[in-house]
């Protein structure tokens, strides 16, 4: 598409996009009394107006059902887990058996680690990506300290070439031949978190197993922002929150994929509770640990309704919009987006823009990097009611999402941005 710079263009897109009232199911933050220009949606999703009739429901269960509400509420909780799957199973390109809600988003990286990463004397490294998300960062240190290993021998971080922002596959892959001999886990984000990069998961996850190793994905800034295809790409394991793309609300109970190859695989230890074993006979309180089939077997307590409940009003969303409609809508708006921020600045002396210019290689998150003026023009942004996100030294992330924000408030956005900059 031909984009043009004005704003009755943004509003032309706005009037033609097939999502546009996704919007209204959305509650909109303000400042100062106007409609925010919000694009964090990569840090805290919005609130659907929905969710809280989900959560209503289960309050009201609870009153009139107490304990009864396990069995008889109009979502009975003992099979709450059950609920949620299909919405997951869409957004990661998994079957329902392969995925589930449960914990938070670095409890189950913990968990699937006990799992996947087993060092041995022979094979015990750890591949990532340099700058990982910290929690990350600690989740790996403190499993290979764990395992009584050093860190500093053990971790291998993949950076940037020199002059470079983000990681090139090819490079990936020759780190991964590199280490291929003393190789335990590959483990990378779906999408930075820093840089917006959208890495191949299908490629890294055939050289991983091509080298003997398992390989694991951190989809906190992928899931309900790109697509994927977690089964057919013979991913190990997935883990992801649901706060940010997928609008669960603050703290919202996270999830977990393990592909299907490892559904009845005894010989995969994990670390067990009452809702992993099988739901025949959980109520027996035998001795004696047997997992259920599948993902659904590293549950380890019974299931959080309230959070499940606000998950599920946003997967109900997620469903309606469709993802094809999604991922079409997000690759136009974070393109207009690229597209206005190059009119301003094309020699990029005054900023550039870090993330892939291959909108394969990346979601809807832009992270433009200032080499002047970063924070007078963040604060400015603030100031005439942008919400984005400033981190150090000098990036401003900004998160166009497909199903709430609109091709006018990107317009805005830039001219508030532009502005800033100028003066
Ligand atoms: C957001 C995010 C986290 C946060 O972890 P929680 O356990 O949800 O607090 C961790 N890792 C990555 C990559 C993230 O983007």
């Amino acid at each position: 598409m031909q984009f043009e710079t004005t704003l009755a263009f943004a509003r032309k897109l706005d009037r033609i996009d097939p999502l546009k009232n996704f919007r209204t199911l959305f509650h909109l933050p303000k400042v100062k009394g106007k409609t925010a220009i919000y694009f964090t949606g990569n840090s805290l999703g919005l609130q659907p107006k929905t969710t809280k009739n989900f959560i209503s429901e289960e309050l009201n269960d609870w009153a009139a059902l107490g304990v009864e509400g396990h069995v008889h509420a109009k979502r009975p909780w003992l099979y709450y887990h059950k609920f949620t799957k299909k919405g997951l199973a869409l957004l990661t390109g998994a079957k329902s058996t392969e995925v589930v809600a449960m914990n938070h988003l670095t409890v189950n990286l913990h968990l699937l680690m006990v799992s996947f990463y087993r060092p041995t004397k022979k094979r015990f490294k750890i591949i990532t990506e340099a700058g990982a998300f910290s929690s990350d960062q600690y989740a790996f240190e403190s499993q290979i300290k764990y395992h009584k290993l050093d860190p500093n021998k053990t971790l291998v971080e993949i950076k940037p070439r020199e002059g470079e922002h983000t990681l090139r596959t090819e490079d990936i892959l020759a780190t991964i031949e590199k280490h291929k001999d003393e190789l335990a886990l590959i483990i990378f984000g779906g999408v930075q978190y820093y840089t917006g990069q959208f890495f191949d998961i299908k490629k890294i996850t055939q050289a991983a197993h091509a080298a003997g190793a398992y390989v694991g994905f951190d989809l906190a800034h992928a899931i309900g922002n790109v697509k994927l295809n977690l089964h057919k790409d013979n991913v190990d394991f997935a883990v992801w929150c649901s706060y940010k793309y997928l609008n669960a609300g603050p703290g919202a109970i996270a999830g977990a994929f393990v592909h299907e190859r490892f559904a009845n695989d005894a010989s995969l230890p994990r670390f067990a509770g009452w809702w992993g074993h099988h739901e025949k006979d959980r109520f027996q309180m035998k001795k004696g640990f047997i997992a259920m089939a599948g993902i659904d077997s590293w549950q380890l307590s019974n299931h959080p309704v309230l959070p499940a409940a606000a998950l599920l009003a946003s997967l109900e969303i997620f469903q309606q919009a469709g993802l094809k409609n999604l991922h079409a809508k997000s690759l136009l708006l974070t393109g207009y987006l690229k597209y206005l921020l190059s009119q301003i600045d094309a020699a990029e002396e005054k900023f550039a823009i870090l993330t892939p210019s291959d909108k394969r290689a990346r979601g809807c998150q832009l992270s433009i990097f200032m080499k002047q003026k970063g924070k007078k023009v963040f604060d400015a942004l603030t100031k005439a009611g942008v919400i984005a996100d400033w981190r150090e030294p000098n990036v401003i992330r900004v998160a166009p999402v497909p199903l709430y924000n609109t091709f006018e408030d990107v317009f805005r956005f830039v001219e508030i941005f532009k502005n800033a900059l100028i003066r």
